[in-house]
């Protein structure tokens, strides 16, 4: 039993979300073919394989971890997701710098630190039928849990179901936003593929938390 998450949680969670992208990549692919090109699910599947390949010898941080993730997203990945997601990362990564074990404390960080990065990157907010769509949900619950002396694992659990409902609020909302805003009314009635992938790989966080506990 411990109630702090460490590095080798961080090359957990990287490991096995590129494992549930792989599996849902078919389903990412077909949600941005309804409002956008369809790339969603090849690039994130291809970022996070690659970086799964450079964390192949392990490496020394939770922060160098979610660094490495940044980077290789950014480098690797187009679109709108690699440098988004790849900002997201790296923030979250520099938000736990120096930080050998995290709390509750810390999973708002590194959740506050994506969101953060995504915004300042892409410049959307809550209702635009984005990725934000799930990551700030996601701050909010997150942020409840420690306030309220939980785990990081609980904290990553809240954190997860809220970007999962955030998702789902996304299908009515008309995107304003990237690609899908090109479409107008008829990006309504579509889950956003962004804030899907988001779901997931918070997802993962928990799971791999609670595992490690
Ligand atoms: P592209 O749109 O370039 O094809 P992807 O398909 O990989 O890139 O990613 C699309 C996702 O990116 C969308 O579902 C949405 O969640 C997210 N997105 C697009 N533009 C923005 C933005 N300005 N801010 C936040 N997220 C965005
Ligand atoms: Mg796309």
């Amino acid at each position: 039993m411990s109630d702090t998450l460490d590095t080798a949680w961080a090359l957990n969670w990287i490991r096995t979300a590129q494992e549930v992208i792989s599996e849902h990549r078919m389903e990412l692919i077909d949600l941005d073919r309804e409002i956008g090109d369809g790339d969603h699910g090849e690039n994130m599947y291809r970022g996070f394989t690659k970086t799964v390949e450079k964390l192949a010898d392990g490496t020394d941080s939770i922060a160098s971890a979610l660094g490495t993730l940044g980077k290789t997203l950014l480098a690797t990945v187009g679109g709108a997701a690699g440098p988004l997601y790849g900002t997201a990362f790296r923030e979250a990564g520099k938000a736990v710098e120096g930080q050998e074990t995290i709390d509750a404390n810390g999973v708002v960080a590194i959740i506050q630190g994506a969101l953060d990065g995504i915004v300042k990157r892409g410049k959307a907010t809550t209702g635009e039928k984005t990725m934000v769509d799930a990551w700030t949900p996601a701050l909010e619950a997150a942020k409840a849990a420690a306030a309220a002396g939980k785990s990081p694992a609980e904290a990553f659990k809240v954190a997860a179901e809220a970007a999962a409902a955030g998702a789902e609020e996304t299908i009515p909302m008309l995107a304003t936003k990237g690609r899908a805003s090109y479409l107008g009314e008829r990006s309504i009635g579509h889950k956003d593929p962004g804030a899907t992938s988001t779901s997931y790989i918070l997802a993962v966080a928990a799971d791999t938390a609670e595992a490690a506990q």
